[in-house]
């Protein structure tokens, strides 16, 4: 159901009013239309995410280059090998980054374009088969492997954790990724700069900012459900 601009700007201004001013919310805009993302610019967000890099290409050809470029592109979904290069040319931030083959083939375009992406790294904090996303234990030795890769800028964390019953039961995983980002913190790397935690939805940004989350993705609780 599409909401009226009125009602997501209030949902907006609750959530901005209740965390802490050092936490930034993401809008999740997924399957969404222009009209949301401009009601939530009003209501004073700046960076969006969007899963999907051909979903964003339509939306951002309907943006006007001034509203642009006062806000900030994540993609938070799972990025294709073939869709790198497009990826690189329309978002500010790459948040989905979960191998070294997929690190170095981002810093080849950004080499060429001459730009310097930032990236998170996505972990897959509950170790599921299916999932993307790095294991925990083998993300020390992704970063270091990256280090080689001067266009990029490793900026911090990223994790969904799994789809759980009660929402208090994604915290642990929450935990092991704020461990993980204390850890990495420690490492001096030219191309390390952690300082983003990204973890927390519409059903756990408030568990997942109590376990370090300094950036929270939130979709249906901005834009109503659909
Ligand atoms: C959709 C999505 C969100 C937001 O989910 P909601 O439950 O709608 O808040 C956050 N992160 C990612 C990666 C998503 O795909």
């Amino acid at each position: 159901m599409l909401q009226n601009p009125e009602y997501i700007r209030d949902a907006i201004k609750k959530i901005l009013d209740q965390i802490p001013q050092d936490v930034t919310v993401l809008a999740a805009v997924k399957k969404r239309n222009l009209s949301e993302v401009y009601a939530a610019i009003d209501a004073g967000i700046i960076h969006f995410g969007h899963n999907y890099v051909q979903e964003a290409q339509v939306m951002f050809d309907d943006i006007p280059v001034e509203v642009h470029g006062k806000t900030y592109w994540h993609l938070i979904g799972h990025l294709q090998k073939n869709k790198v290069k497009h990826a690189v040319k329309i978002f500010n931030s790459i948040d989905s980054v979960d191998s070294l083959n997929l690190g170095k083939q981002i810093d080849n375009f950004c080499q060429e374009m001459g730009k310097v992406m930032p990236i998170l790294i996505e972990i897959n904090s509950a170790r599921e088969e299916n999932k993307n996303g790095v294991f925990p234990e083998n993300v020390v030795e992704l970063i270091q492997h990256l280090e080689i890769f001067q266009n990029l800028s490793i900026d911090g964390l990223m994790t969904m954790g799994p789809v759980t019953e009660k929402p208090e039961d994604i915290r642990r995983y929450f935990r092991i990724t704020r461990d993980l980002f204390d850890e990495l913190s420690k490492i001096k790397q030219k191309n390390l700069n952690m300082h983003i935690l990204s973890m927390g939805m519409s059903d756990s940004y408030r568990i997942a900012i109590e376990e370090g989350a300094n950036l929270v993705r939130i979709g249906t609780l901005l834009f109503g459900p659909r």
